[in-house]
């Protein structure tokens, strides 16, 4: 068995068939699994000015870029194992570096709000065993973690759950929009307007706490009745609420004290942003957005964003994470005017902007180690086949060692 590292499901039930050190087959993974298991046809070579050089020459120039820098950041390490983030930590930390990954525009704030122990929450196997009511809220498992239903939420059997979804479970989506995942809950979606869910949550909390809603009242009082019921209750959190309540999290707590028989889980894409998640926040208490300089500090102008708009660095190191193609224009113009030094197994178009590129082994498929999902369990994620690229680890050893 391999484990998929296409989302932070970490699907650990992977076949893959090898013949000749390639992939042939892969098993038991959806589409969007058996294709990152494959792994990226574009291949990173290393280059210097994106002009082709050597592994070794493009390792050293980043290391003079680093050392050249009086502001550099870390940035990514998301689609890292556990091993290499806690290298890259170690790593801003020596040349007191800005560190912060693709949570800091996502999940990242709730994740730190769990770690925290601000929310009850549980294991994905707690609610494959045990959930009788699950709900989407601002989040399309179908198309973002496409085995979630299958495996561990709607379908499958469970210890109280013998009868599944025809009898046993309930699930309900909340979104702006049909998605895949409303589709699939039978009478249960809830839409909601674009940034309606402030508007939404408090209307649910009066439902909840005997009143009559001013909002939807009729379909409000009904998702209470259900919620009320729950015996065992799970909301997957995705971007869309997360966005919405622009991660104002008192709300979303006060909802969850009214529910004292739900969970909340967030709903992470990166296979193990996490993993990196977790161990920033075990070496300073925050998840994301932090500056070292002989101690570190938190700040919301330590995200990429911030750094970027207001022309705070000075170099960028970005690991497994391809922030041009998310990030706003305006943002990226002073990125493309910085050095940028890329590691990736591929090319993104990240890499096409960088000023030197390293290209590393692909984690999950030429170098294994730990990652976290998207519950905090702790996964192992094999080698599969042989290859001659240093790991992310092993390369930000080596920038490690210029210092
Ligand atoms: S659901 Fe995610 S981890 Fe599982 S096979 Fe699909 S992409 Fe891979």
């Amino acid at each position: 068995m391999i484990t998929c590292t296409g989302c932070a499901l970490l699907c650990d039930d992977i076949e893959a068939i090898v013949e000749n050190n390639s992939i042939k087959e892969v098993r038991n993974a959806c589409r969007r699994g058996a294709a990152k298991i494959k792994g990226c046809s574009n291949r990173l070579v290393p280059s210097i000015d994106q002009k082709p050089t050597d592994i070794e020459s493009s390792i050293k120039k980043a290391a003079q870029i680093i050392r050249n820098s009086k502001a550099p950041m870390l940035f990514g390490l998301d689609n890292s194992t556990c091993e290499a983030q806690i290298k890259g930590i170690q790593f801003a930390k020596k040349i007191n570096a800005i560190i912060d990954d693709t949570s800091s525009f996502c999940q990242g704030m709730l994740i730190e709000k769990i770690l925290q122990e601000r929310f009850r929450t549980c294991s994905l196997e707690d609610i494959r065993n045990k959930a009788d009511v699950l709900v989407y809220w601002g989040s399309d498992a179908q198309d973002s973690q496409p085995r979630h239903l299958s495996r561990f939420s709607y379908f499958p059997r469970g210890e109280s759950r013998q009868r599944g979804y025809e009898e046993d479970r309930l699930a309900i989506a909340i979104d702006v929009r049909e998605s895949n995942t409303a589709k699939i809950c039978k009478g249960h979606f809830y839409r909601i307007p674009p940034k309606g869910d402030r508007e939404f949550i408090l209307a649910l909390i009066e439902a909840l706490s005997g009143k009559v809603p001013a909002y939807d009242t009729k379909k409000m009082l009904e998702l209470a009745g259900i919620l009320k019921k729950a015996e065992f209750g799970a909301i997957f959190v995705g971007i869309g609420l997360t966005y919405s309540i622009k991660d104002d999290f008192d709300i979303l707590i006060a909802l969850a004290d009214r529910l004292p028989n739900f969970n909340i889980m967030p709903m992470v894409g990166h296979y193990n942003m996490r993993g990196f998640n977790e161990a920033l926040f075990k070496e300073t208490g925050f998840v994301n957005k932090v500056k070292f300089n002989g101690k570190a500090v938190r700040d919301m102008k330590y995200s990429i964003m911030e750094s970027l708009n207001k022309k705070f660095i000075d170099a960028i190191v970005i690991v497994g994470s391809d922030p041009v193609s998310s990030l706003p224009g305006p943002v990226l113009s002073h990125l493309a005017s910085i050095p940028v030094i890329c590691i990736d197994p591929c090319m993104t178009m990240t890499s096409k902007i960088a000023t030197v590129t390293i290209p590393c082994a692909a984690s999950g498929l030429e170098s294994g180690g730990t990652a976290v999902r998207m519950d905090g369990k702790v996964i192992g994620i094999p080698k599969i086949i042989q290859s001659d690229h240093l790991t992310d680890e092993d390369i930000l050893d080596r920038l490690m060692e210029a210092f």
